[in-house]
């Protein structure tokens, strides 16, 4: 059975004139039926680029739509929006954050009106409350208008690393699983059953180099727990100086 991989990466501008080459540039690609997602730009988040660095999407069920990820301003949060009612009108009834960086969540504020519930690791209110000050100096200065109104908003549902949490969008389950410290000490996966789709949030990255706000060797762990996904036969091992080395296909 096919597994696509999602990772998350990153991006975004906003001189009038860039911002509306961004709306109308702002891609969404199909990654498998119902499932739909926008792929951030390689770059530092700015006003130019609207801070749409991430890669950010949906899964559409029968009966509601699950965001993934809301964008890295309140302005693509919006455009996200936009591009998911071009899609459906289906209820927005969860949005994930797959973990508290600024990529990740400052679009939040704009799918507030649609009631969702708002998902996120069991230790991402403590993350979000200690960044918080922080995060909104600094990317009001660097988003300026796109920033504007960004909320941060704590989650409504917590997803403990003991226990993935199963959703369903209506003949469309989907699984939450919380990883111990990584990428972050708060991330967070997002499996779709039906198409075997993992959204890996910014516990993958391709052709960037990671950022590192959490446990390397964690990260290497979660990594072998995503790879567990596709085939059980795929390792890295922890030899006994504690090196790990990558075993390959271990048939
Ligand atoms: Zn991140």
């Amino acid at each position: 059975m096919p597994l696509l991989i999602l990772l998350l990466s990153i991006f975004l501008p906003c001189s009038a004139m860039a911002s509306t080459e961004l709306v109308e540039n702002y891609v969404i690609q199909q990654v498998s039926e119902g499932i739909y997602y926008h792929q951030g730009v390689h770059q530092e988040a700015d006003s130019e680029n609207l801070g749409a660095i991430a890669n950010v999407g949906f899964i559409i069920g029968d009966e509601c739509v699950a965001v993934i990820d809301s964008g890295g301003s309140f302005r693509e949060g919006e455009i996200l929006h936009a591009a998911i009612r071009a899609k459906t009108e289906l209820p927005i009834c969860y949005v994930i954050n797959t973990h508290v960086h600024p990529d990740h969540i400052l679009g939040n504020a704009a799918f507030k009106s649609d009631k969702p519930k708002f998902i996120g690791h069991e230790k991402s209110p403590a993350a979000m409350v200690s960044r918080q000050p922080h995060y909104a100096k600094q990317f009001s200065e660097i988003l300026g208008n796109a920033y504007q109104g960004a909320e941060f908003i704590e989650a409504d549902i917590l997803v403990t690393t003991d226990a993935p949490l199963r959703l369903d969008l209506g003949n469309r389950p989907i699984v939450l699983t919380a990883y111990t410290t990584a990428h972050t000490d708060h991330d967070l996966t997002v499996y779709d059953v039906k198409t075997s789709t993992l959204w890996t949030g910014d516990l993958l990255f391709v052709e960037r180099v990671p950022a590192l706000d959490g446990s390397i060797n964690g990260w290497i762990d979660a990594l072998n727990k995503l790879i567990d996904f596709l085939s059980p036969r795929y390792r890295f091992e922890r030899s006994n100086d504690h090196s790990w080395t990558w075993n390959g296909f271990c048939a």
